[in-house]
């Protein structure tokens, strides 16, 4: 045990001076990191760490960064989970340089619905450019039939685009490898199955979450996103999507995917964990650095970790 404990150490004091500076934290010079939170419903910790290494990032890099809120999911997000975001980011003492400070800012000025053009303009040369089908599937059919995977049932139908209850999705027959710059260098992966035909607009018409992100990231000028590890087919979908849309910029943009915090049952924090929602946490009377050190806790990190820099490092250094 001791010789593990001996190695172990010396592996630690390695990744120290070597992985993470050389890694993270001296070579790499980013303009613009985002916070990208979805307010449909109370933010959890596991939220707090990707703000966390996100902040972390822009400090190390000299990154501005972005508060973008997602609000396009119209019948789920609400006033008071959008005000949560502003209270955890205050409360967890995480700055952001560019983005609404209120609900009323927010609302007047950065909100999804003002991107509606730059959406409706991409949906536009996809759909000219035959990239596009239109599909009637509903979810219990694909699950009846497939499991729930698309196989690219409606892809040769020619069904009408503009009818009722009508999906659009992206024609990925021919994705290919998609090369995907990261921290460290760059990774080559393909389409995972379950973005074999993805979404772009959905059935109440709203485009979805892929082609916004994709359009936002470039209208904002982001070039480091930070995303729980859970986000990498995302990320593949996203990179081809880009290249649909011939937006060459958005395969400079560099990638930075997290471990996620499992509960208790080793399955994923959600929104409706109520237990770890910062507005539970807050409520019960837990301070600040009580939230950092139960999130190093649950990644099995030192416990002195008590600030968002400490913990941003911790995971960096970590998890390079
Ligand atoms: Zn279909």
């Amino acid at each position: 045990m001791r010789l593990l404990d001996k190695n172990l150490n010396e592996f630690t004091d390695f990744c120290e001076q070597y992985i993470y500076k050389n890694a993270v934290n001296t070579t790499a010079v980013f303009n613009k990191v985002r916070l990208a939170p979805t307010p449909s419903g109370y933010l959890h910790l596991g939220n707090v760490l990707s703000f966390a290494v996100s902040a972390t990032l822009a400090n190390n890099t000299g990154a501005s960064t972005l508060l973008r809120i997602d609000d396009l999911d119209k019948e789920r997000i609400t006033d008071r989970y959008i005000q949560d975001v502003f209270d955890t980011l205050n409360f967890l003492e995480i700055p952001w340089h560019e983005g609404p400070r209120s609900v009323a800012e927010f609302k007047a000025i950065y909100s999804q619905n003002h991107r509606l053009p730059l959406y409706s303009e991409a949906l536009r040369q996809l759909r000219s450019g035959d990239a596009l089908f239109a599909c009637t599937c509903s979810r219990s059919q694909l699950a009846a039939v497939s499991g729930g995977l698309y196989t690219g049932a409606c892809s040769l139908l020619q069904l009408p685009y503009d009818a009722t209850d009508t999906s659009w999705r992206l024609h990925t027959e021919n994705a290919g490898l998609q090369a995907i710059r990261t921290l460290n260098g760059q990774t080559i992966d393909k389409l995972p199955e379950e973005m074999h035909y993805f979404v772009i607009r959905k059935k109440d018409k709203i485009p979805a979450y892929q082609l916004a992100s994709v359009i936002d990231d470039l209208h904002y000028g982001v070039d480091l996103v930070v995303r729980g590890l859970d986000l990498w087919p995302s990320t593949v979908a996203q990179h081809y999507l880009a290249k649909r849309l011939n937006a060459q910029r958005f395969s400079n943009i560099t990638f930075y995917h997290h471990p996620l915090l499992l509960n208790t049952n080793g399955a994923k924090l959600s929104k409706s964990a109520g237990d770890t929602s910062l507005q539970q946490l807050r409520k019960s009377g837990k301070k600040t650095a009580d939230i950092f050190r139960s999130i190093a806790c649950m990644l099995k990190l030192d416990d002195n970790i008590t600030d968002w820099l400490k913990l941003g490092k911790a995971v960096l250094n970590i998890y390079p």
